[in-house]
């Protein structure tokens, strides 16, 4: 089967990997020239460590923990929100540029390009693209993330599923080793990350807004938003906004969720933020994308066709995701309190994890894990 995966961040490459696993064939089609780098770290916890190890990338993974292995936050308070517990936390872009790499030598990608229409026939669905000439498709999986045009071509448009939880945040990177204290205020909160050999240094500026109209792709436009909200906030916010003037990878976005009653529609299917993005304050996205990948492309491989596999993936996941987004709403909530006590961290804990990862298929991933680290 030939499956067109778009977007090539957490979800569209870990789907890739998993359906390759599964002896489909995908094509990763990304609107970026490459895989995109940008953002803050990103926490994962629990069954998406799980799933990283069938796929033999959690030593590699750990290796990048901020927290434990080869880099760390500048001090204690560089956390500047409430902040979910998590068991590894890794760059974003260092996450998506290890599931790039773990998949680029089997999968074709194409980047600079995106889907434009779909149409859905009973045998296939026929795809035409900005650039490239038209192919069809047995199966289409939208992973292009919160804005997901995929979502928008077959479901309907944006503002029928994305709600806002009135905060945006800039991420963007600095020039080596940044030190620098976290500046909070009500409404407001900056925090810099810095890799501990100091190669590495990231800016994040957050702040209360209600939803704001621009343009997403103008990073102009975007640095004057942010510019005017953090005036006169104080010196290392003027360092840290004279470094964004400068800065080429401004990742603008904001915290918002993705609620939809139905994942697939047809041979489409959605995955990660695209089709139930938890927001950034959930601390849950990475994992979620991550897990999501590795049910659709098992119940794909194991169900008797597609309607049926959908279900089940859409069955598995809908607890875990509505657990994520009521923890996403509540991080909004408490966004610009700092992080949580340490009885709420007990709380958080010991929520009940509403997800089960199945063995599907044992094979490549099985053969591929290191030694005494057998793949369940
Ligand atoms: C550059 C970047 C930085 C981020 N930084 C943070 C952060 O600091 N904190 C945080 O909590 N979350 C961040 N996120 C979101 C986080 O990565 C996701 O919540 C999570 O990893 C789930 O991943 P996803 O693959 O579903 O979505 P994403 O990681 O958003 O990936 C979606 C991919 O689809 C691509 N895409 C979008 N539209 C199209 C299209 N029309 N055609 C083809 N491809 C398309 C995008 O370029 C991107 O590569 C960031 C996302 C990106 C892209």
């Amino acid at each position: 089967m030939d499956v067109l995966v778009c977007g090539a961040g957490v979800a569209g490459a870990a789907l890739a990997y998993w359906l390759r696993h599964h002896r489909f064939t995908p094509t990763v089609v990304e609107r970026a020239p490459g895989v995109r780098t940008g953002g803050y770290a990103t926490g994962l916890r629990g069954e998406a460590l799980d799933v990283l190890d069938r796929m033999a990338l959690l030593d590699q993974v750990r290796a990048l923990d901020l927290r434990l292995g080869g880099a760390a936050m500048t001090d204690e308070d560089a956390l500047p929100v409430a902040i979910r517990p998590t068991d590894v936390e890794i760059l974003r872009d260092d996450l998506a540029g290890l599931l790039y790499q773990a998949t680029c030598g089997e999968v074709e990608y194409v980047f600079d390009d995106s889907i434009a229409t779909l149409e859905q026939t009973d045998a296939d669905v026929r795809v035409t693209f900005d650039r490239g000439r038209p192919r069809r498709f047995d199966l289409v999986a939208g992973a292009d993330g919160l804005h997901s045009r995929t979502r928008s071509l077959v479901f309907g448009p944006q503002e029928r599923f994305v709600r806002h939880l009135g905060l945006y945040t800039a991420v963007f990177g600095l020039p080596g080793r940044f030190g620098g204290r976290v500046h909070r205020v009500p409404g407001k909160a900056a925090g810099v990350l810095v890799t501990r050999d100091g190669s590495r240094a990231r800016a994040a500026l957050h702040f209360a807004s209600g939803p704001l109209a621009y343009n997403r792709d103008d990073h102009g436009q975007h640095k004057h938003i942010v510019a005017e909200r953090f005036a006169g906030q104080g010196r290392l916010v003027r360092r840290l906004l004279a470094e964004m003037w400068e800065a080429e990878n401004l990742f603008f976005e904001a915290n918002a969720q993705v609620e939809m009653d139905r994942w697939y529609a047809g041979r489409v299917v959605l995955v990660g933020d695209a089709g139930y993005c938890a927001a950034p304050s959930s601390g849950r996205g990475a994992s979620q994308a991550l897990i999501g990948a590795y049910i659709l492309a098992g119940e794909l491989a194991t169900a008797g066709d597609q309607a049926e596999a959908f279900a089940a993936y859409e069955r598995e996941m809908r607890g875990f995701v509505a657990e994520h987004q009521q923890m996403g709403r509540e991080g909004a909530d408490q966004f610009f309190l700092g992080p949580p006590p340490e009885e709420e961290l007990g709380t958080t804990v010991a929520r009940p994890h509403l997800v089960r990862l199945r063995n599907y298929a044992p094979g490549l991933a099985a053969e591929r894990s290191s030694p005494g680290r057998a793949a369940r």
